[in-house]
């Protein structure tokens, strides 16, 4: 195999990245791709094992709070992440419906569905193999009550194929007298974070412009001026002091990239807030379901509910309420003294240590209760496993950012903050703009789409790696799976 280290693009430069999360990972996988050296230093034992990641915001049609402009750049970042981790990624759509207890009128959706309908066919007019999501003229559609009446009449039992197959299983389930006329069901997808995972490592695993140090806590970072390093990076690693040097310095820690700004003294305002999702199993559940989401207003009891499905009957549930995936003063913002938002030392303990098996049961079971509002036969659903939880950060002072990915406050250093993980090859892409400008790299025509190792990994592999990482984690094992799988359209591997 080519010796990839001694492509001419390069120098000796190496990137080192601290935190081996989505957006650690995909860098580095965007990075060695392009014949670039990266080393990865992960405090944990596995990649990709942070706050949960189960939607693929195609659109941000989950958030009805927030601008076109974030909607149109998620929709972009979503087909790019796609491009890269399509097994990855659950080829279901999302339902989305108003309650009646909620002030929103359904119909407000459609003239932002409209404009990410025109945008998504933009996208596949500049470049076909954006054509990710099916066909444009089919991205959302609107059911009135009729309709959904008409087709919950209809008997189905093959796996659905089309919005109207998906709505004719989500229909009979549904508690129509809860909700508004009309439903939207629209391509926004779902993102298995195992099988993320699985992907991430078994690319850097086989990519030789690659190094990953798992178990390795950074506890230090310090500027230093040689020839081929600009930085020295000091980590713990099974009670052992170790130290690399790296010419160029990707802070990727999540909601404790604060921690390594400090270290550097560089300035920062952020959030980060810690919130969970829930594992139900629904035993009696047979058939298929979209993922459902009920709009509501955040932090009150009527609050969003998410349902997402995994195989064999395992649900994934978010309700915004403070009882279930919110949590009281668990938003918090910097310090004058410090870039790290200072969490609750009782949200570090879940994080880093254990939840008390109480609150899961208790908080699971408001989330089932919650979603039972709508869907009365779910009720039978019980507790399924550990939940998914954990600190996301934001930067700024704006709660209700979606989109951000990186910036540069000093020479040859980036922190990436991204909210959703679509935003990582945004964030690649313009760390590799400031790889060139710096001078680490001095090739400059790198294509936009070139993941040659990362999409030649077979489905086996991914199913076996992504498994294997559930049972270490404590999660059933089906939730390794996805529900609706396809190779979509132009995903084949490029090289
Ligand atoms: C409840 C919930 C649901 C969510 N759902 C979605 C969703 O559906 N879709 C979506 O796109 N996003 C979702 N998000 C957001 C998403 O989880 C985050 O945006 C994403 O995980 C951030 O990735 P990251 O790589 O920046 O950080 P992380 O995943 O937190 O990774 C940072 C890594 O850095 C490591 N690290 C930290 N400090 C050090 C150190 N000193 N030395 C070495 N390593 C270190 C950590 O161990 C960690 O592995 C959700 C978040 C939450 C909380």
């Amino acid at each position: 195999m080519e010796n990839k280290s001694e492509l001419p693009h390069t120098k000796h430069h190496t990137v080192g990245i601290i935190g081996g999360g989505i957006a650690g990972a995909t860098i580095a996988i965007r990075l060695s791709e392009l014949g670039i050296k990266v080393v990865v230093l992960e405090k944990g034992k596995s990649l990709v094992n942070g706050p949960p990641i189960c939607h693929l915001h195609a659109g941000g049609n989950l958030y009805r709070e927030i601008d076109d402009k974030q909607c149109f750049t998620l929709l972009k970042e979503s087909i790019s992440l796609l491009q890269l981790y399509p097994k990855a990624v659950d080829y279901r759509p999302t339902l989305i419906a108003i309650p009646t207890v909620d002030s929103g009128d359904p119909m407000d959706l459609e003239p932002r569905l409209e404009k990410l309908q025109g945008e998504y066919q933009r996208l596949i007019t500049e470049n076909p193999k954006n054509n990710v999501l099916g066909n444009p003229e089919n991205y959302y559609k609107f059911y009135d009550r009729k309709e959904v009446q008409y087709l919950a009449s209809i008997p189905i039992s093959h796996p659905p194929e089309n919005l109207d197959e998906w709505m004719m299983y989500a229909s009979k389930k549904l508690d129509l007298e809860r909700l508004k006329f009309p439903l939207v069901m629209v391509e926004e997808y779902g993102l298995n974070i195992f099988r993320l995972a699985a992907t991430a490592s078994i690319s850097l695993e086989k990519n030789s412009n690659s190094t990953v140090i798992t178990s390795a806590n950074v506890q230090n970072v310090i500027a230093i001026d040689t020839p081929d390093a600009n930085w020295e990076i000091h980590y713990k690693q099974q009670g052992e002091n170790k130290q690399t040097s790296v010419s160029f310095l990707i802070n990727a820690c999540g909601f404790k990239t604060g921690t390594i700004d400090d270290m550097l003294a560089v300035k920062r305002n952020r959030m980060v807030e810690f919130k969970a999702a829930y594992i139900s199993k629904w035993p009696d559940f047979k058939g298929f379901l979209p993922e459902i989401i009920f709009h509501g207003t955040r932090g009150t009891k009527n609050g969003m509910g998410q349902l997402t499905p995994y195989p064999q009957g395992y649900f994934q549930i978010h309700g915004m309420t403070t009882e279930i995936t919110l949590f009281k003063d668990g938003l918090v913002p910097t310090t004058t003294h410090s870039a790290q938002p200072l969490l609750d030392p009782e949200f570090i303990r879940k994080i880093e240590d254990q939840w008390d098996s109480e609150e899961i049961s208790d908080r699971t079971h408001k989330s089932i209760a919650h979603i039972t509002q709508f869907i009365p036969d779910f009720k039978t659903a019980t507790l399924g496993g550990i939940p998914l939880f954990g600190a996301q950060q934001i930067p700024g002072d704006d709660p209700d950012l979606r989109t951000a990915n990186v910036t540069f406050s000093k020479k040859n250093y980036a922190c990436c903050e991204i909210v959703k993980a679509s935003s990582t090859l945004t964030a690649a892409n313009a760390i590799l703009d400031k790889l060139i400008e710096e001078g680490h790299v001095t090739r400059k025509d790198f294509p936009e789409i070139a993941y040659p190792i990362t999409l030649d990994i077979s489905e086996n592999k991914i199913q076996e790696k992504a498994t294997a990482l559930c049972k270490e984690r404590n999660y059933p094992a089906p939730m390794a799976s996805i529900v609706n799988q396809k190779t979509p359209i132009n995903c084949t591997p490029i090289s």
